[in-house]
């Protein structure tokens, strides 16, 4: 590689300093792995036949049991981060895995990274090892978030390793062994805003690192800057675009990333790590699904976006530490992030209401309706197509009506009251029905991956069967298309449940 590497190759956890990787190898477990799923549209993209991922050599090589025939040598990537809003030193990749790059039928370069196939130099306390159930989620998230069209790392195959692995020991005292799971992450880059940061934060003759690292990015991935004069800005000011336009496409469908750390950030935009993530179902803008945020709160769905922002002006710092780009270049690019966030988020925000213009009046009309009603998120917007400019006034479209479930005579007259005015704007604005209506079905999906359809596809993976996983990836490919009898996905669960996950 053109980036400096670390010439240890001792697996041993240690603090990496002049180098960006430390090849390491995937540890095989002694077990039978088993492929518990795969994306056939991965694998056609980086030039692999899907029926390649039901021979038995697949889960060998996706497990991290067997090398990949052919392959470079595998290694671990270096980085930092802030972690809840304080610089956490090194972290690196502790249980991912980079077995080299495929080149895909586009003609793009594929990084293939396993996560949960052992230990490396960066584990630090941990064990490099995952656990299926949040496997599990990762996979369909990456999948899922594609298909709605939301930049993102994909995922090729899901494999049990068919070992056990030690879970929550430190947390409630229940320590318990959990099946264990590798996922095969694919994108052409597995940088991350704290990549840069590391040599930036450390100084000294850290510093130095960065320019190579900020030339290859752009030399590989930002190629059209190749030459400029200005690349180092101009590459700035992409990844704050970028980082903008995705926050705006996680909030304009509820996804919250809940670990927005900046070491989760990745330097292409595509949203990077699914942890304990979570979409919005009954409306509140404080909802977090990570537990260990649920004090501090910053990485709740309201707050993404301004953390967006915090985040990028991380890396900003990184280049301008490393005199790439001065203090007053690097400001208003930064600053750019809120408007470039905002037109995208109010863009997409008036489509999903029929509108073309963004009418704050209206949006936040239905935002505080949707929270005093525990509206679900996906479902009530989901509804909204079926408003006609026709309608009696004060009337509630029946697929509405059965969206926002039991409502008092009170609030019914109150959503009756928002929609003549969502009505109002409508008809001010004259576009034909049916085009309006498909394009609101173009932007308000009906199908995501909810907390509870995932937790059920856990407890059948869990016990070998994998039929739900399956039968939930199927509808997540077209989330914006109505599937006849896949009602049962789009349930909302009951008013009274706290939204939250298991800590993963
Ligand atoms: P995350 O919060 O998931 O982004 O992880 C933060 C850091 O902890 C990263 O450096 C991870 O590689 C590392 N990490 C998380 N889980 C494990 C694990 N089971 N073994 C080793 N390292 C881990
Ligand atoms: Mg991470
Ligand atoms: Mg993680």
């Amino acid at each position: 590689s053109e980036l400096p590497g670390d010439p240890e190759t001792k697996n041993q956890r240690r603090q990496v300093h002049d180098a960006f990787y430390s090849f390491v190898a995937p540890t095989p477990t002694n077990s039978e792995p088993v492929t518990v799923a795969y994306s056939g549209d991965v694998a056609r993209m980086i030039g692999l036949d899907p029926a390649e991922c039901d021979r038995p050599e697949f889960a060998a090589v996706f497990s991290g049991n067997a090398p990949l025939p052919g392959g470079p040598r595998p290694y671990a990537q270096c980085y930092g981060g802030h972690q809840f809003g304080m610089w956490a030193g090194q972290l690196g990749d502790g249980r991912a895995i980079s077995l080299g790059e495929a080149v895909g039928l586009d003609g793009g370069r594929y990084e293939l990274q396993l996560k949960g196939a052992g230990a490396t130099p960066y584990s630090r306390m941990a064990d490099g090892r995952a656990v299926l159930r949040s496997s599990l989620r990762e996979f369909v998230a990456s999948e899922a978030m594609h298909a709605l069209g939301i930049p993102t790392t994909r995922a090729l195959s899901l494999v049990a390793t068919g070992a056990k692995v030690l879970r929550d020991m430190f947390y409630n005292g229940n320590a318990k062994y959990e099946p264990g799971a590798v996922v095969c992450r694919v994108s052409p880059s597995f940088v991350r805003f704290g990549t840069f940061q590391l040599p930036a934060i450390r100084g000294g003759d850290q510093l130095a690192l960065v320019t190579p690292l900020a030339d290859y990015v752009i030399r590989h991935h930002y190629s059209h800057l190749e030459g400029r004069e200005d690349k180092y800005e101009a590459f700035l000011q992409e990844v704050v675009s970028r980082t903008a336009h995705m926050v705006a496409l996680w909030q304009s469908v509820g996804f919250v990333h809940g670990v927005c750390n900046t070491d989760n950030f990745s330097i292409l935009g595509e949203t990077i790590d699914y942890g304990p993530y979570g979409f919005l179902e009954r409306f509140d803008p404080n909802f977090t699904p990570n537990t260990t945020d649920m004090d501090g709160r910053r990485y709740t769905y309201r707050a993404q976006p301004g953390i967006g922002h915090w985040n990028c002006a991380q890396l900003a710092n990184a280049l301008i530490a490393a005199g790439l780009v001065p203090l007053e270049k690097a400001q208003p690019i930064v600053d750019a992030y809120a408007d470039t966030m905002m037109d995208a988020y109010t863009g997409r925000m008036a489509r999903k209401m029929g509108l073309t213009k963004y009418d704050k009046d209206v949006a936040v009309g239905l935002v505080t309706l949707m929270y005093e009603d525990k509206a679900d998120f996906t479902n009530t917007f989901r509804a909204l197509a079926s408003v006609s400019k026709g309608d009696a006034p004060g009337s509630i479209p029946a697929p509405l009506k059965q969206a926002l479930e039991e409502l008092s005579e009170e609030r019914q007259e109150a959503w009756g009251a928002w929609l003549d005015q969502l009505r109002a704007a409508i008809k001010a604005e004259g576009r034909p029905e049916a085009e309006r209506r498909a394009d609101q079905d173009s932007v308000n999906p009906c199908y995501v991956p909810r907390n509870q359809l995932m937790q059920t596809a856990i407890a059948r993976a869990e016990a070998g069967d994998y039929d739900k996983l399956h039968g939930l990836m199927k509808v997540l490919e077209m989330p914006y298309e109505e599937q006849p009898g896949a009602e049962r996905f789009r349930v909302t669960p009951p008013k009274q449940i706290r939204m939250g996950v298991e800590l993963l």
